[in-house]
């Protein structure tokens, strides 16, 4: 129910959402992605679709299905987008428009505002037989590998708008329409409310960490873009001065072919020591990742590119000092020196991190800030504003 979100964000603000959206009452609305689960785009939609639908908005999600082959095309598509690299399977361009075409006969499109979220279904505009269709892009692309863009740009010059998540992903060489919309999180989900201490002991214990001592932990796919060999090169060098643990969390993707590999090299660089749990849990393991944010002393989010990272938002919400990559969106969540720190490189992460395991106040400090940026900022409710804010103004 909507109304639960008005003793966080206050009455004003939802009724202004209720009043954005009675001018779209009994139109159609279709969110199209690549995965069901898995990744931040998915956990939005999972969130936003029904709050959309409770709005009196007949609002539908679809996903594209495609084989193993295309998901490695977008996968290398999404590398050089935000990783700027031009390792492309063969053939790549043809296999992504197999499989556009694909997806475009089969899945009926037919509404009057369409978003498609991130490059995976972006050439399905070719498909579009009435509507409004907005490109939602939560990636970094302000460095793309260039033919891999010029390539994608055919199709994305078709929307009416664009909206990307941060003011430093904007591009001159689109003339469409630029929303700025950042991502958010749902205070109220199994994922982020608030739960009994005994039951994060409960997990922790389950996952044979100990609560009594130090825990370091960063929940992420197993994507190079996030860092798990620098998380661990962290806990290493944190290791030499603080009887610590890390617990890095993720879970597969089925639009991600990488996370096995991945998987492995970090298995490998963990080597044999026993304070360091790997945990590929199932996807939807949300009140397990509820449990290990807040049972963590510090939590990490170390990427080296990152689009978002609604994982940062998450900590900050259960008061964690964060401490993540400077890149991409993590800048607009983690104000250096207020509510976490921003880092380079695996010394700077573990010079902060063993600070902030030494000093409980600060934590404390930062944990209260974290959580007033994010209410303010970074979540459901805003971004739901915002969607509607710009179909409404889409659709003129
Ligand atoms: N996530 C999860 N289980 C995992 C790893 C990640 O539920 O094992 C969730 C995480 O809590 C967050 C989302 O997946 O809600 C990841 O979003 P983010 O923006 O941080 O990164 P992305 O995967 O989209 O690059």
């Amino acid at each position: 129910m909507i109304e639960r979100f008005s003793e966080i964000i206050g009455e004003n603000e939802l009724d202004s959402i209720f009043k954005i959206a009675e001018k779209l009452k009994g139109l159609s609305i279709l969110h199209v992605n690549s995965t069901p689960a898995g990744g931040g785009v998915a956990e939005i939609l999972s969130k936003l679709v029904p709050l959309m639908r409770e709005l009196g908005i007949n609002t539908d999600w679809k996903i594209i299905r495609g084989d193993p082959e295309f998901f490695k095309v977008t996968k290398s598509f999404h590398n050089s987008l935000q990783n700027g690299l031009g390792e492309l399977p063969q053939g790549s361009f043809e296999i992504y428009r197999k499989w556009q075409e694909i997806n475009g006969n089969e899945l009926d499109l037919d509404y009057d505002v369409v978003f498609i979220h991130d490059p995976q279904p972006a050439g399905l505009i070719t498909f579009r037989k009435k509507g409004k269709w907005i490109w939602r892009c939560h990636i970094d692309i302000s460095n793309p590998y260039q033919p891999v863009w010029n390539f994608l740009r055919e199709y994305i010059q078709k929307y009416d708008s664009v909206i990307i998540s941060s003011a430093v992903f904007a591009r001159d060489d689109l003339k469409n329409p630029q929303f700025i919309i950042p991502p958010s999180i749902d205070p109220l989900s199994i994922k982020n409310r608030d739960i009994p201490e005994i039951t994060v002991k409960r997990i922790l214990y389950k996952f044979d960490l100990d609560p009594g001592r130090p825990i370091i932990s960063q929940v992420s796919r197993f994507d190079r873009a996030k860092d798990p060999l620098g998380v661990i090169r962290t806990y290493k060098l944190v290791k030499k001065h603080a009887d610590v643990q890390l617990a890095y969390v993720g879970s597969p993707a089925s639009d991600d072919p990488e996370g096995e590999i991945v998987y492995r090299e970090t298995v490998q660089a963990a080597g044999d020591d026993k304070d360091i749990k790997l945990l590929m849990l199932p996807p939807n393991s949300d009140l397990e990742i509820n449990a290990f944010q807040r049972g963590s002393t510090v939590v990490m989010q170390k990427s080296i590119r990152e689009g978002f990272g609604l994982t940062v938002s998450e900590a900050l919400w259960k008061k964690k000092a964060v401490i993540g990559g400077n890149t991409g969106g993590i800048p607009l969540q983690i104000i250096h020196g207020v509510n976490g720190y921003l880092v380079n490189t695996p010394e700077e992460a573990a010079h902060y991190a063993l600070y902030l395991i030494r000093q409980k106040d600060i934590r404390e400090k930062f944990g209260k800030a974290g959580r007033e940026h994010v209410r303010r900022n970074f979540l459901i409710t805003r971004e739901l504003r915002d969607y509607l804010m710009v179909a409404t103004l889409a659709l003129g």
